[in-house]
C-alpha cells in the first residue's frame, strides 16, 4: 500500500530525515517548510496524510490543522501532529483542532511507519466512499458527504477485551461519562459479542493470559459484519514486535501501558469519529442509490429502474424459454382529478392506486411508475392468459371502492385502462413495450376502464 504524504516542518534536517524514512517505505513524499505552503499544497493536490510539526514560526501546527479541518475540501485528510515534548496538554490541544494522531520527537521509526500505514489504510476506505458520494451528487442527489460531516460522536459503545481487572478498571475510569463499556474476558465470547453487538470500537489487550489476542483481531477483521469495526490494542512496551503485526492485520491503533487517561480518551474519540463518519457515508450512499431508482411519491420503482430491470428479465426469460408478460396501466381522465380537486388530491389518488395494485399482484411482479399517472408491471413466468386475469383483477380493485382525496372524508371514483403483451419468441424489450402500449391505446379508444391484450 502506498500513499502520498505531506511532511511539514520548518527545520530542513527534520524534513530530510522524515522524507528519507518514508521514501524508504515506498511512500510518495512532498515537503513544505511553513503552514501557508502546507495549506496551499493540500488544497491543490490530492494528499493522503499530513505529518505536521507543531512548533513553527508564523502559523503554528495547531492553526494549520484547524484550517485544514475547517475546510470541507481538506477536512477528510488525516493529520498527524509532531510534538517536541510528550505533553498531554499539547495532545489535547491537537485533538481540539481535529488532529487524527500524534508522534513525539525524536520520532521512533516503527511508530512512524505504523501510524502512517494505519491512517493510509483508513484513507483508502474513506476515499472510496467519497467517490461514491461524488457520483450521487453528479446524479443530482443530496450530498451524502455534507450530511455525514454533521454526524454526532457522543455516547459511543465500546467492547473491552481484557482479563486483568485492574487494567480494565483504569479504562473504565478514564472513559466514564464519555462512552459505555462492556467488559469481556473470554475471547470467543468477545468475538460473538463484537458481531452481535452494536459497538463503535473494540479495545483488545494484547496480553491475554491463555489466548493469542492477535488471532481475535484477525477474526474480527475477516468477518463481514465487523470488517470496518475499529480495533484499538493495549500493549506493553516490550510488545512492540506484536504491535507491528497487529497493525499489519488491520488493527487501527494502539496505546501503551501504563495508559494515560487523556491519550486513551483522545484515541478512542478519534476512532469513533472515523467509524461514525464512514457509517454515515455508507448509509447516505445507500439512501442516495435508493433515491435514484425509487419514485418518492408512491415509493414504487421509477422508469430508470424499470428499463434496466425489464432488459434483465427479458434476457433471463429468453435464456430459460420462460414466458413473461408486461402490463401498462394508465389512470383514466386523471387530468380531471387535478383540475377539479387540486394537485394534492391527485397525489393521494396516485399513492392509493399503487397501494391497491400492490395488494393484488404477486411479490415477484414488479410495479414501476413510468411517469405521471402511467405505471407498468413486469410479470415473470406469466402467460398472456394469466396476465389478462391479473389485469382484470387490478381493474376491478380500482373501480370497486372510491379513493379518499382529503382528510375530511371526500372520495371519488377512479378507473384505469390497461394494455397487455407477452414476450414473443424473439421479442426485444422495446418491442414488447410498444405492443403493450398499443393495447393500452385500444383500451382508451374503446371507452376506458377496460383491459386489452396485444393480438400478436
Ligand atoms: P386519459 O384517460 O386519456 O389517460 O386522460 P388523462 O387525463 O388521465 O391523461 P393525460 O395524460 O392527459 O393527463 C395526465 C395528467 O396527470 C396530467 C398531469 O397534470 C397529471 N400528473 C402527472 N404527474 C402527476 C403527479 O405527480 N401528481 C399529480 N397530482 N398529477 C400528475
Ligand atoms: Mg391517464
Ligand atoms: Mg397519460
Amino acid at each position: 500500500m502506498t500513499a502520498r504524504i505531506l511532511v511539514v516542518d520548518d527545520v530542513l534536517p527534520n524534513l530530510k530525515l522524515l522524507e528519507a524514512r518514508l521514501t524508504a517505505e515506498y511512500f510518495d513524499v512532498t515537503t513544505a517548510s511553513n503552514g501557508a505552503e502546507a495549506l496551499a499544497l493540500c488544497s491543490r493536490q490530492d494528499c493522503d496524510i499530513v505529518l505536521l510539526d507543531v512548533m513553527m514560526p508564523g502559523m503554528d501546527g495547531f492553526e494549520v490543522c484547524r484550517r485544514l479541518k475547517r475546510d470541507p475540501a481538506t477536512a477528510h485528510i488525516p493529520v498527524i501532529m509532531v510534538t517536541a515534548l510528550d505533553q498531554p496538554a499539547d495532545r489535547l490541544r491537537g485533538l481540539e483542532v481535529g488532529a487524527d494522531d500524534f508522534l513525539t520527537k525524536p520520532i521512533d521509526e516503527m511508530t512512524l511507519i505504523a501510524r502512517v500505514r494505519s491512517l493510509a489504510r483508513l484513507k483508502l476506505v474513506l476515499d472510496e466512499l467519497r467517490a461514491r458520494a461524488a457520483t450521487s451528487v453528479s446524479l443530482g442527489m443530496p450530498d451524502p458527504l455534507a450530511q455525514a460531516l454533521a454526524v454526532d460522536c457522543s455516547g459511543g459503545r465500546i467492547l473491552l477485551v481484557d482479563d486483568r481487572l485492574s487494567s480494565a478498571d483504569q479504562i473504565i475510569t478514564a472513559m466514564r461519562g464519555k462512552a459505555t463499556i462492556d467488559i469481556e474476558k473470554d475471547p470467543q465470547e468477545a468475538l460473538i459479542k463484537s458481531v452481535a453487538g452494536d459497538y463503535d470500537l473494540v479495545i483488545i489487550s494484547l496480553g491475554l493470559a491463555d489466548f493469542d489476542a492477535l488471532r481475535l483481531c484477525s477474526q474480527i477483521r475477516s468477518i463481514e459484519r465487523t470488517r470496518q469495526l475499529p480495533i484499538l490494542c493495549l500493549a506493553e512496551q516490550e510488545d512492540r514486535p506484536r504491535i507491528l503485526r497487529a497493525l499489519d492485520i488491520g488493527v487501527n491503533d494502539f496505546i501503551l501501558r501504563p495508559t494515560d487517561g487523556n491519550e486513551l480518551t483522545a484515541r478512542v474519540r478519534t476512532q469513533m469519529r472515523r467509524k461514525r463518519y464512514a457509517d454515515a457515508l455508507r448509509d447516505n450512499v445507500q439512501a442516495s442509490i435508493e433515491l435514484a431508482v425509487v419514485d418518492p411519491l408512491t415509493s414504487v420503482h421509477n422508469r430508470r429502474y424499470f428499463e434496466t430491470h425489464l432488459a434483465a428479465l427479458v434476457a433471463e426469460a429468453a435464456d430459460r424459454g420462460r414466458s413473461l408478460a408486461l402490463m401498462i396501466l394508465d389512470i383514466d381522465h386523471f387530468k380531471g382529478v387535478n383540475d377539479t380537486y387540486g394537485h394534492d388530491a391527485g397525489d393521494r389518488v396516485l399513492k392509493g392506486f399503487t397501494d391497491r395494485v400492490r395488494k393484488v399482484i404477486r411479490t415477484s411482479d414488479l410495479i414501476c411508475r413510468l411517469g405521471g399517472e402511467e405505471f407498468v408491471i413486469v410479470m415473470p413466468d406469466t402467460s398472456l392468459e394469466i396476465a389478462a386475469k391479473v389485469a382484470e383483477r387490478v381493474r376491478g380493485e380500482i373501480e370497486k371502492n372510491k379513493f379518499s382525496i382529503s382528510d375530511d372524508g371526500r372520495a371519488i371514483e377512479v378507473t384505469v385502462s390497461i394494455g397487455l403483451a407477452e414476450r414473443g419468441r424473439d421479442s426485444a424489450p422495446d418491442s414488447l413495450f410498444r405492443r403493450a402500449d398499443r393495447a393500452l391505446y385500444r383500451s382508451k379508444s374503446g371507452g376506458r376502464n377496460r383491459v386489452s391484450a396485444d393480438a400478436a
